[in-house]
């Protein structure tokens, strides 16, 4: 039979208290396609693979695909009203002309919030089960870090969710959701989802232990007995929502009671890992000193308080401010998002010699600006970085140098994912003592295998691990670490 699919993507991360407001500019920036767009404009990345997974299977399987909008935005605050609406309207008006339809696929991400809606995903996705009716097979695609809501669940068949932190199984979960709904629509199986609330939000990396051992247990139960797929929600612990935590999504073929207590039984060990899947995090006059210690280099510093991915300004300086003062030679720093340092360094051009003001622009806690006599190296048009085969888009860029510390800024805002963020910029990372990342986690894809050390360090910033500072007001039952277990 011939399958009719529609597929699209809404998605941003919202961070309540970060100090930049999201609009259309926002998505403009990072993603936005009309629809259609996405095939020609060659730009598959991570919230875009149902998509990529749909037009594969228009080629192979003779799927019937209509691509509808692609909308993403860097994580930043809460999504103005009307960008909000417009974006969503647009979804379900190109929904609404492809009717009727077998199939929809979507990629959410899954924690934005806009202004007079917590919950934008359980909203966009009401309405399309309204649209298509109870038949339809909408399957979702989401990201660990969003809050898995009832209005999520019941209005969609299938929700399958990243399980790498690091996010570099985007495509293999895009397979997984796309052949879970084609059977669905097939009538070969009836996806049923469980979840438990573990009652705890925390941040779980993958690439160590003891997520490593936990992931491969889930991995043993799914594909037998029933069991269809198991997601772990981390939650987005910058979220001011009521539904925010820390999550274990089991899908059956149609075995609620057995999904609901794989589900606890798997999120009751994953409470009990609270705390103990994060690195070890330090001072910054500490990770400086270790660093310095550590025979060799490259040592990585992540700067994780000033994460653009989670809605962080990421031009923060308090790390870079530290290195000046104490004079410590070969360092990399970057990407420090200062689009009016770039402007200048571009106009005065590479081999100049400029007064610079970097960083500490956006808010109180990006730290003081820092007034520099620096040398441009490299002025780059439109650069972008490498995510996991995925191209991300760094806007005008530039490479700028006092000595040996060398900083790379850029126009467009986002996390440090890739080491060609120096590298084409000319920056020889081999022969630095000390790379400082802007980056939570996601650095660790790239940048581990070159680093001979990586220093979590705990510097002030938007997203720094210390939720207890935020004013939180909509969280709504007991959570870790807010409350006792
Ligand atoms: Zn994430």
């Amino acid at each position: 039979m011939t399958l009719k699919v529609y597929s699209a993507t809404l998605g941003t991360e919202t961070h309540s208290f970060s100090p930049i407001p999201t609009d259309m500019d926002s998505f403009r920036e990072t993603l936005l396609l009309r629809p259609g767009e996405l095939a020609e404009s060659g730009m598959f990345q991570l919230f875009t693979s149902p998509q990529g997974a749909a037009m594969q299977r228009a080629k192979t399987q003779g799927w019937d695909v209509v691509i509808g909008p692609t909308a993403f935005a860097m994580p930043s605050g809460p999504v103005n009203r009307s960008t909000y609406e417009q974006l969503r309207n647009d979804l379900l008006d190109c929904l609404s002309s492809s009717l009727p339809v077998d199939i929809v696929l979507l990629c959410m991400h899954g924690a934005m919030i806009a202004q007079g809606y917590d919950d934008c995903e359980g909203d966009v996705l009401a309405r399309v089960r309204a649209l298509v009716g109870p038949d339809v097979a909408i399957g979702v695609e989401l990201d660990p870090h969003c809050h898995l809501t009832e209005e999520m669940t019941v209005n969609s068949d299938v929700i399958v969710i990243f399980k790498e932190y690091p996010h570099t199984d985007y495509r293999e979960r895009a397979e997984e959701l796309a052949e879970m709904t084609a059977s669905m629509a097939r009538g070969e199986i009836k996806p049923l989802m469980s979840v438990f609330k573990c009652g705890i939000v925390d941040l779980f990396y993958t690439t160590r232990e003891p997520m490593l051992s936990f992931l491969s247990k889930v991995r043993e139960f799914e594909g037998k007995d029933g069991v269809l797929s198991i997601s772990i929600v981390h939650g987005f612990p910058w979220g001011d929502v009521p539904d925010l935590g820390t999550k274990v999504l089991v899908i059956t073929n149609g075995e609620g009671g057995k999904g609901a207590a794989l589900a606890e039984e798997l999120g009751r060990e994953l409470r009990e890992l609270r705390g103990k899947c994060r690195g070890e995090r330090m001072g910054i006059a500490d990770g400086l000193d270790q660093a310095l210690a550590t025979e060799g280099g490259p040592v990585v510093l992540s700067d994780g308080a000033d994460n653009a991915g989670g809605g962080a300004p990421g031009d923060s300086t308090y790390i870079l401010e530290a290195i000046l003062n104490r004079g410590i030679d070969n360092v990399a720093v970057g990407i420090i998002w200062d689009p009016m340092a770039v402007q200048l360094a571009s106009k005065a051009g590479e081999g100049s010699q400029i007064a610079l003001r970097i960083g500490g622009k956006t808010c109180a806690l990006s730290g003081n600006p820092i007034d520099l006599n620096v040398a441009v190296k490299r002025v780059i048009r439109d650069s972008v970085q490498t995510f996991a085969g995925t191209k991300v888009p760094m806007g005008d860029s530039v490479a700028v140098s006092v000595g040996s510390v060398d900083m790379v800024l850029s126009s467009i805002r986002g996390q440090t994912l890739g080491t060609d963020a120096f590298t084409q910029f000319g920056i020889d990372l081999r022969t630095k003592k000390i790379v400082v990342v802007k980056s939570m986690h996601h650095f660790h894809d790239s940048f581990g295998p070159i680093a001979k050390r990586v220093i979590c360090v705990d510097a002030p910033g938007v997203v720094a691990a210390d939720l207890s500072s935020l004013p939180f007001k909509k969280l709504s039952w007991p959570l870790w670490p807010f409350d006792e277990i």
